[in-house]
């Protein structure tokens, strides 16, 4: 509250009765009221307005249940929330137990029961939660690194107007494998258990090095399947590149070069997306960012750290890969 409020507010108080008066001074002596996002939600290491490091921010009471700053740089307020996907989101004591739906994989209809909130709320929860968690993967992988794709049937699900005509929900596309209505998303991980993947536009050499070249070490050997884009990329970028014949269902092993750790990804991943009955492809990336973190924490999460993960800032020691 600015000085000028302060002093209204001061000038006020003659006008309270006793009681009014005395509910005042027990409410002076209450601690501030908080919920159990304090806590939840990580400190900030700067200030979300102009930058400056977190010993500009100044304690500066309390707004919906989290501590507020203000920074001495910029002069604005901010608190654990501002410039997140969660900044307006309402209802905040609801949110634990909506990150318990999303650990839980629960369906929107599913977690709007488990939460006491409307299904519209949500669908719009879980693509808010999920936004920074979409950002959120390994940028740097070394070692063994395994690289292949997999492919996810386009789909306009929830999208009023079709630009083509629809298809049973979930259905089989007119065209497989690399057909014009395939998505591709490229899998890449190592074997220290760092994962990356990329929803492609195409699936040819210029996108897909593009998405390796900052994320591979040089001195890594990238085993694939040998198709002619992961070639072409570790020809130019002068990257090993092993060759691994495996076909699904097939178990070839060349000693330490094989696919296997990305294949069973995919595995996972598509068993886990059959329950959303297809995805819209707008929002393909959030599902895989959402299974990237079941996988980050495994058996170790939590809804704090789905919270964290939802702010855009987890905290490095919980994981563990
Ligand atoms: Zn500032």
């Amino acid at each position: 509250m600015d000085t000028q409020a302060f002093q209204h507010l001061l000038a006020q108080l003659s006008e309270l009765s006793g009681k009014q008066k005395s509910l005042l001074v027990a409410a002076l002596h209450e601690p501030p009221r908080r919920n159990d996002l304090e806590g939840a939600v990580p400190d900030l290491q700067r200030c979300p307005h102009c930058g400056a490091p977190s010993a500009q921010l100044a304690s500066w009471g309390w707004s919906r249940g989290l501590r507020r700053y203000r920074c001495r740089a910029c002069g604005r307020t901010c608190n654990g929330l501002t410039a997140t996907p969660l900044a307006h989101l309402r209802k905040a004591d609801c949110w634990r137990s909506y990150a318990d739906a999303l650990i839980r994989d629960l369906t929107v209809r599913q977690a709007a029961r488990h939460c006491g909130i409307s299904k519209n709320t949500a669908f719009l929860w879980r693509h808010r939660f999920l936004q920074a968690v979409a950002e959120h993967r390994d940028e740097h992988e070394n070692g063994i690194v395994e690289a292949d794709e997999t492919f996810f049937l386009e789909s306009f699900k929830g999208q009023r107007h079709l630009p083509r005509a629809a298809r049973r929900r979930g259905g089989v596309g007119a065209t497989r494998g690399t057909g014009k209505d395939q998505i591709p998303v490229m899998m890449v991980r190592d074997r220290e258990g760092h994962t990356a993947d990329f929803k492609l536009t195409q699936l040819d050499a210029a996108h897909v090095q593009d998405a390796l070249q900052p994320l591979i070490d040089r001195e890594s050997v990238l085993c694939t399947d040998g198709a002619a884009v992961y070639a072409a990329f570790a020809r130019r970028c002068g990257i090993t590149h092993r060759v691994v014949h495996a076909k699904p269902g097939q178990r070839v092993r060349e000693g330490a070069f094989h696919i296997q750790n990305v294949n069973a990804y995919h595995s996972r991943l598509k068993n886990w997306m059959a329950r959303f009955h297809g995805v819209a492809t707008k929002y393909l990336v959030n599902y895989l960012g959402w299974r990237r973190m079941l996988e980050r924490y495994r058996d170790a999460i939590r809804p704090a750290y789905c919270l964290q993960e939802a702010v855009g800032r987890a905290m490095q020691h919980v994981i563990g890969t």
